[in-house]
């Protein structure tokens, strides 16, 4: 689990949009790229290297 006030600030580091908390991955979703950045003991990893790509499904899941 990441905190809500950390959530708020946090923003995509490709495209500055805002992301979206996936609870059940434990990741942070950024619909645009479709990248998913993993969360580390409660720390956003906010690097494209360590993000995973997500299946345009997995996006559309995520956002219904
Ligand atoms: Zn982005």
């Amino acid at each position: 689990m990441i905190d809500k006030k950390l959530l708020d600030i946090l923003a995509c580091p490709l495209c500055k949009s805002p992301l979206r908390y996936d609870k059940l991955k434990d990741e942070l979703i950024c619909r645009a790229d479709r990248l998913a950045f993993p969360v580390r003991d409660g720390i956003p990893v906010m690097l494209e290297d360590e993000a995973r790509t997500l299946s345009s499904e997995e996006t559309d899941a995520l956002y219904k």
